[in-house]
């Protein structure tokens, strides 16, 4: 087999019967890996190894279908995600990163430049055929599985994607554990996305939507003013904040994600995550926030981008 990317940090995904996944050693067998405890292997499609766990296959194939046939060439062209792209350069080059660097939720890999040893894990195996997207690591697998070893990864980062997740606390956990002490974690997913858009309610005409839809979209400018996001958000984060104890546990809310043909931002989320109790979880874990180095800014965090510190010694 012609293995072209480094495998010494692949590990194996299967259950296991006192931890969450097996987390065995991966050996390159004939044109497959195969694991050193239990065995399973896991084949390489088009050179890339596959670790969607079985029982998590989703049936539809609408992520699939959005990929095929991309060309990451021609995508790089595009203003779509360029502002993050630069800022994930200049990251890399302030903190000296040396890598490996994990992007969850790399679709064509758009980022693979940006970073030193950069690692794409995608779970739609059709964005890692992307033309362009060839010489470089990537791993189709599920974000609350990584196929990788413990404390194996100097920087950690995801950009529009943890809000397709779901089982949030277990992608937040997997962060955690592959990321090396002192490692980097940039998270950027669409934060607060919100059943109304789900549910296509700005889009949709009034005939068309129930009682409770129609009251939503007839208050939607009150809704979506920052005063009244200001006045149900910030009591609910600073209870949290002041209710918080070691190793919090993540509050999360789930969505019925829109897959039709009318297209509006985030209606496809799965997951919605507010930005303060994303940063409340790593750093009730003993994690530094820098992007937001103080509670007020957590407390008044928005859109943005979040970039944490893992506690380079034991936490106790
Ligand atoms: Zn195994």
């Amino acid at each position: 087999m012609d293995v072209t990317f480094p495998f010494d940090f692949l590990r194996c995904i299967q259950d296991h019967p006192k931890r969450d996944s097996c987390l065995g050693v991966l050996a390159p067998v004939d044109d497959a890996f195969a694991c050193e405890d239990c065995g399973f292997r896991y084949s390489l499609v088009g050179g890339v190894p596959v670790f969607r766990p079985e029982r998590w296959q989703v049936t539809d194939s609408w992520f699939e279908e959005m990929y095929a046939g991309r060309s990451r060439i021609d995508e790089l062209e595009s203003p779509y995600l360029c502002d993050e792209r630069r800022f994930m350069a200049a990251f890399a080059d302030q903190r000296s990163l040396t890598g490996p660097c994990l992007e969850i939720g790399c679709g064509t890999g758009l980022f693979a430049e940006t970073v030193p040893q950069y690692i794409g894990l995608e779970y739609a195996l059709e964005s890692l055929f992307a033309k362009g997207f060839e010489s470089f690591t990537r791993l189709c697998g599920d974000a609350r599985r990584l196929p990788l070893a413990d404390s194996s990864m100097e920087c950690v980062f995801s950009f529009n994607t943890l809000e397709h997740v779901p089982e949030l606390e277990r992608t937040f956990e997997e962060m955690d554990r592959v990321l090396k002490p002192g490692g980097m974690l940039v998270l950027k997913p669409a934060w607060h996305c919100t059943r109304y858009t789900t549910e296509l309610i700005p889009v949709l005409p009034y005939r068309e939507l129930k009682a409770r839809q129609k009251a939503t979209k007839a208050l939607l400018p009150i809704i979506q003013s920052k005063l009244y996001k200001s006045l149900t958000w910030l009591p609910w984060r600073i209870q949290r904040r002041l209710t918080r104890r070691p190793n919090n546990p993540l509050r999360w809310g789930r969505l019925t994600p829109y897959h039709g043909e009318a297209w509006i931002s985030d209606a496809d989320a799965t997951s919605s995550i507010d930005c303060h109790e994303g940063i409340l979880y790593f750093i009730s874990r003993g994690y530094v926030c820098h992007s937001h180095p103080t509670a007020l800014r957590q407390l008044l965090a928005g859109h943005d981008i979040v970039v944490l510190e893992k506690p380079a010694g034991n936490r106790g």
